[in-house]
Formats: structure tokens, sequence, C-alpha cells
């Protein structure tokens, strides 16, 4: 039996406003426990909440972008349930009602195709606290610097086909709410997680399987293996003659498994109704026009751009264009190296890429900067180095050794374009390889590259290239 895979992603996204969503209280990560949660987030009672404008503003700008419909009216409700970390019993959430409606964005798949996938709603909630349960023996910690926190929860179509796909579109996202500078997206700290429901049913039948919902997936990799775990688990359930039952279950990264959290039947009844403490949110087209005026410039127009204006290619432009600091460090190399987009986009996407990946950094936080990036790829340009030489020199500069031309200096590695120097260097290698030279003017003309090496190795990688293979032509055919 064929199986389809049936994918729909839960992204919450925090704002990255000062204060919280309904609250005075700073919303910096990382305080004292307790330190920065006032008494509208402890849920003390007497106190009204007060809707911070700014998560409006933020989520307007993110529904333009998806192109969806910005709720003139939207409704703030009640999703009530018990839990230590939420105090008032019950988050603050938007229900039937959601600011941000239908929308779509289009993702780039691996094989250069691409697909649109729906959008079909975000809205605004609260966060809630956090239980700590390490540090605490036989007890649980509770931290409600968390609660509050404004967050968008953003959610898909059940579009995706597979564990890549639901990847892509969460990298999307990811990259998109940076370029709208409405979320920091760092997922080490929880600022963006997601949650997987998953089914799977028989290739070509129409209705959806039961689907189960992976809770709280905070690493692209994750997403991708608990995916790929939870297929796995309900095909072999249902082959083995079973059924899925509709569940949240929990990734285990460490066993590389999800788990059962709570079934269906024991789900709780969120009993939703409007929250009477706070006004429906209206909308004014006047607002929804100033935030349009304010919106940069997205991915897509981005990447457009970089191929039409600079001639990349949509590789390269895709990869450019993945987060917003990949795009504003190409622009800051390109503005000291105009006119070399491609010598630019072959290093960042590869010796540049390559050592982010390597040392596990983002590009924000690489050692070598873009002007000092620009400096390198100058050597290159103006022929003071190879590329395999500027390798090297890279190197240096990414544990501190300093500028590309200070270490060109002070490690010799100035390539020699002197044909005169060059030349000498031949010479030499023809008189020592006299069988070989033989072989050549026989025919075997591969051996050129055999030829090549010896003068490279000979001039310890420094001798022009270009300039190498021309005068060794010259004089192995005379
Ligand atoms: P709930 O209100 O219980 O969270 P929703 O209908 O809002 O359920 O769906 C939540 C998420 O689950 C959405 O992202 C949706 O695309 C996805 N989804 C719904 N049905 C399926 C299914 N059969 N398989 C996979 N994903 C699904
Ligand atoms: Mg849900």
């Amino acid at each position: 039996m064929e199986w389809e895979v049936v994918i729909g992603l839960e992204i919450h996204a925090q704002l990255r406003t000062k204060s919280k969503i309904f609250s005075g209280a700073s919303t910096a990560y990382g305080a004292e426990p307790n330190t920065q949660a006032c008494a509208v987030d402890l849920g003390l009672p007497g106190v009204l909440p007060v809707l911070n404008r700014e998560v409006v503003r933020m989520a307007t700008k993110f529904g333009l972008a998806i192109g969806a419909e910005v709720a003139q009216k939207s409704v703030f409700a009640r999703k009530n349930y018990f839990y230590p970390d939420l105090p008032k019993g019950y988050q603050i959430s938007q229900f039937e009602l959601p600011i941000v409606k239908a929308g779509t964005l289009t993702i780039s798949l691996e094989d250069g195709s691409s697909k649109e996938i729906g959008v079909t709603r975000a809205h605004l909630e609260e966060d809630a606290g956090k239980s700590l349960h390490e540090d605490f023996h036989g007890m649980t910690g509770i931290d409600l610097n968390r609660a509050g926190t404004p967050l968008l929860e953003i959610v898909s179509e059940p579009d995706m086909r597979s564990a890549k796909e639901a990847v892509a579109y969460m990298r999307k996202i990811h990259a998109l709410v940076q370029y709208l500078d409405i979320c920091d997206g760092n997922m080490q700290e929880g600022s963006f997680r997601c949650d997987a429901n998953v089914s799977v049913r028989p290739k070509g039948q129409q209705e959806y399987g039961t689907r189960t919902e992976i809770k709280n997936i905070n690493s692209f990799r994750f997403v991708e293996r608990a995916i790929n775990f939870e297929v796995q688990r309900q095909i072999d359930l249902i082959e083995d003659g079973g059924e899925v039952v509709q569940e949240t279950r929990l990734y285990d990264p460490d066993r590389n498994e999800t788990r059962s959290m709570r079934s269906k039947e024991e789900a709780n009844d969120y009993r939703y109704f409007p929250d009477p403490d706070l006004l429906p949110v209206m909308i004014e087209p006047e607002f929804i026009d100033a935030v349009r005026k304010e919106m940069p410039e997205l991915p897509d127009a981005k990447k457009a751009r970089f191929q039409s204006e600079h001639g990349l290619s949509d590789y390269d432009a895709e990869n450019l264009t993945a987060t917003r600091d990949t795009a504003d460090y190409f622009e800051a190399v390109l503005a000291e190296l105009a006119g070399e987009a491609k010598l630019i986009a072959n290093w960042m996407n590869g010796e540049l890429a390559a050592r982010l990946n390597r040392d596990g950094i983002d590009i924000q936080d690489a050692p070598v900067g873009a002007v000092a990036f620009a400096g390198l790829l100058l050597r290159i340009k103006d022929n003071t180095i190879s590329g395999k030489i500027a390798k090297e020199v890279f190197d240096a500069m990414w544990v501190g050794e300093g500028s590309a031309d200070a270490i060109i200096d002070s490690r010799g590695l100035k390539q020699i374009t002197d044909t005169g120097a060059i030349e000498a260097i031949i010479d030499e290698v023809i008189a020592n390889n006299p069988s070989q030279v033989e072989q050549y003017r026989g025919g075997k003309a591969q051996l050129l590259g055999y030829f090549v090496g010896q003068v490279m190795k000979a001039s310890k990688g420094k001798a022009n290239p270009a300039q190498v293979n021309q005068i060794l032509r010259d004089k192995l055919s005379g």
C-alpha cells in the first residue's frame, strides 16, 4: 500500500515588543525568575488587562505579508484550563474572530520547484509561565516571567505532504517574521516553536486520516525527525491492523520518538468565551494603510530583485535571501565590491556557509564581518591571491588573525604573477620531468594537469593558475 503524508503546522512566534501583551511588565529574556511578572501577569484579583497597541501593528504586518485580510474586528476570548503556570485559570487568546484571516505562502523545495501553502489564520494570544522541574527535589518551580508575553499563533492548512515540506514552510515563516522584525526567531529561547499535526492516508483517498499533534518542537531538525518518526509509527500501526487515535504527543529528541501525552477523551474542554475584560479590537483602514507603508522588502521580492538586478541564479538568490541577516550581509559585501555579485554569492554559499554550518553559528555572529569578507574577495579579484590560497586566508581570518591583507603579508601568500618568475619555476619542472614531457609531446595531453600540479607545488600554491596554464602549454608544445 502506498501512503500519503498530511501535515499542518501551528507555529507560535513570540512578538518582540518591549512590554507584555496586556501589561507593562518587561518581556526581556533571562531575568531572575518572577522578577518580570506584574499583578496582571500573576492574575491577581481586581486588575484589568490593557491591550498593547504594538502587537496589533505587528500582527497586521504579518497579515499583509501573507496576502491575508486583516480583520476589521477581532475578539479576545478566554481559553479555560487549569495548570500551575497559568495563574488566572485561563489563557487570553482569540478564537472565533482572529486578527489575521486566510493567506498563503510559497515555499521552495529542494528539487527547485515551489509550492503554495495555505495559512488558515493567525491570532494573538498570551504565553503561559514556565514550570521548572530541575533544581527542585520532589517539587516544581514556577517562573511567571514569560506569562503574558505576546504570541502570534500561525495556523496552516493541512497542505504539506512530507517532513521536508513542513520544514521548508517553517523556515519560510521563520525568515518572514524576522524580515518583518516582529519576532527575534530565537528557537533556543523558545521565541519560535511549533506543533505539528500529522496523519497518513492511502494514496488517492479523499478524506484525511486521523491526526496526532506533536507539541512544542523548537528546532527544524527535530520537526523533521519527529514527523518522520510519527509517520512511520502511524503506518506501522495501521498496517498491523490497528487504528491511529487522535491525541497529543511529545517528541523526545534523546530517543528520537514520540510518546502519547493525552488522548482526545482526556482533552480539555476549553469553554471558550469572549473575555469581558477586553473590548473587541477594531482596525481602521487608515491604520492598515499606515502599516503597509512601513513594510520592508519581503524575501520573495528580494529574491526576484537579486536575480534581475545582480544576475544571480535562482539557487544563489534563494540562499542569499533565506534569512534577512544573510541578505543584509550580501548587500553589505556588494557595497564594497560592486559588480561582483557572482563571486560574492559563490563564496557566501560555499566557504562562508560551510564554516557557519561547521561551527553551528548564524551569519550575524560570524567572526568575519561583511567588510572584512569583502577585503578577502577583493584580493581574489585583483589576483593578489588564488581562490585556493584565499581559503587558507579565510581560515586565518576566522580564528582572528586579522584582515586578509595583514594575513597575506605576514604569511607571504601574495600570488606570483611575475611572468619571469613563473617561467623559471616551469623551466625547472620541465627539466626535472623529461619522461613526462616526452609522453605529453607524444600525445598524452592529460599530463598537463600533472605539470600544473608540480608547478603549483613548487610555488607553494602561489603561482597564478591561469598564467601557469598558459605558459606551460606554450613551453610544452614548443
Ligand atoms: P484544533 O482546533 O483542534 O487545533 P484545527 O482544525 O484548527 O484543530 O487544526 C489544527 C491544525 O491541524 C491545522 O494546522 C490543520 O491544518 C491541521 N490538521 C487538521 N486536520 C489534519 C489532518 N487530518 N492531518 C494533518 N493535519 C491536520
Ligand atoms: Mg490546535
